[in-house]
C-alpha cells in the first residue's frame, strides 16, 4: 500500500505533465522545463513533491513561483493510489473483486484477476484526477484522454473476469455503460448548453467502472453527480448570485460522484435492502 503511494507520487507528477500538455498541445516526451524562462527543471529536483519543497516553490534559476497546483496534484495521486490499493486488496464491502468475498490472499490466477482489476481503477483514478484539472481548466474532456480510456479499461476488466470467473461484473459493466451513454445523450439532446459532448463520451467510462463494482454503486454514482452539482450550482447562486448560464463544467461533478458511488454504492445499497427486508 505504501509501495502504491509512492507510484502514486511518480504518476502524479506524470499527471500534472498530461494535464498541461494535452490541452496545449506540447508533446509529453520533453522534458520538465520552467513555465516563466523555459530553464530545464534538474533531474535531481524532479521528484515529486519533494522537488518544489526544497526549492520553496521557486524556480532554482529565474526565481519565480512555481505553482503550489503541481505537489498538490503528486500528493492528492500518491494518496488516491494507495487509498484504491487498500479498498482492493483489503476484502471491504463492495470493492469490485472482492463481492465474493475472494479477496487476494487466495489461489493464484485469483491474484492476478484482483491486480488486474486493481490496475484498471488505479488507471480510473489517474484519469479522474487529469480530467478534472483539464475540465475546470479548459471545460473541455480531450477525446485523446476519453476514447482510449474505453479501451484501456475494458480491456483491464476483461482481464480480471477472465482470471476471477466473474463475467457478471463485466455484463453489468457494459450494460451500465451503455445506460449512463444514452442518458447523458439524451440530456444533451434536450439541453445542448447543459451538457458537453464529452460529458457524453465520459459518461460511459464511469458507467463501465461504477456497472464493474456493483448495482448500488451504479445508481449511487449515477444520482451523486447531479445531487452534488446541483446544490454546488445553488450555493453559488446564492452566493454570488450566478445566473443558471454561468458554466461550471459537469465533468468534474460526475467524476467526483462516480467516486462516490464506487466507495459507499455498495454499502448504502445493502443498507437500503436490509432496512426492508430485515425489519
Ligand atoms: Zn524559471
Amino acid at each position: 500500500m505504501a509501495l502504491a503511494g509512492v507510484l502514486g507520487l511518480a504518476i502524479g507528477s506524470f499527471l500534472n505533465v498530461v494535464a498541461y500538455r494535452v490541452p496545449a498541445g506540447v508533446s509529453l516526451l520533453r522534458e520538465s522545463r520552467c513555465m516563466s524562462c523555459e530553464s530545464k527543471v534538474p533531474p535531481s529536483l524532479n521528484i515529486p513533491v519533494l522537488g518544489w519543497v526544497l526549492l520553496r516553490g521557486r524556480c532554482a534559476t529565474c526565481g519565480r513561483p512555481i505553482s503550489a497546483r503541481y505537489p498538490m496534484v503528486e500528493a492528492l495521486a500518491g494518496l488516491a493510489f494507495a487509498a484504491v490499493t487498500f479498498w482492493l486488496v483489503v476484502p471491504v464491502a463492495g470493492a469490485p473483486g472482492s463481492s465474493r468475498g475472494v479477496p487476494i490472499a487466495v489461489g493464484t490466477t485469483e491474484a492476478f484477476g484482483v491486480a488486474a482489476i486493481a490496475a484498471a481503477y488505479l488507471y480510473l483514478a489517474s484519469i479522474s484526477i487529469v480530467l478534472t484539472i483539464i475540465d475546470l481548466d479548459t471545460h473541455r474532456l480531450p477525446n485523446v484522454i476519453v476514447l482510449p480510456s474505453y479501451i484501456v479499461a475494458a480491456a483491464l476488466l476483461a482481464a480480471g473476469s477472465a482470471l476471477t470467473g466473474d463475467w457478471v461484473a463485466l455484463l453489468r459493466g457494459a450494460l451500465v455503460m451503455t445506460g449512463l451513454y444514452i442518458f447523458y445523450w439524451v440530456l444533451r439532446l434536450i439541453r445542448p448548453d447543459g451538457m458537453g459532448g464529452g460529458d457524453v463520451k465520459l459518461a460511459g467510462v464511469l458507467g463501465l467502472y461504477l456497472g464493474y463494482a456493483g448495482w448500488g454503486a451504479s445508481i449511487v454514482g449515477a444520482f451523486a453527480a447531479f445531487f452534488l452539482g446541483g446544490v454546488f450550482g445553488v450555493a453559488l447562486m446564492l452566493v454570488k448570485r450566478a445566473d443558471r448560464r454561468s458554466a461550471i463544467p459537469f465533468g468534474p461533478w460526475m467524476i467526483l460522484g462516480t467516486w462516490m458511488g464506487l466507495l459507499f454504492g455498495e454499502p448504502l445499497a445493502r443498507w437500503y435492502v436490509e432496512l426492508f427486508i430485515v425489519t
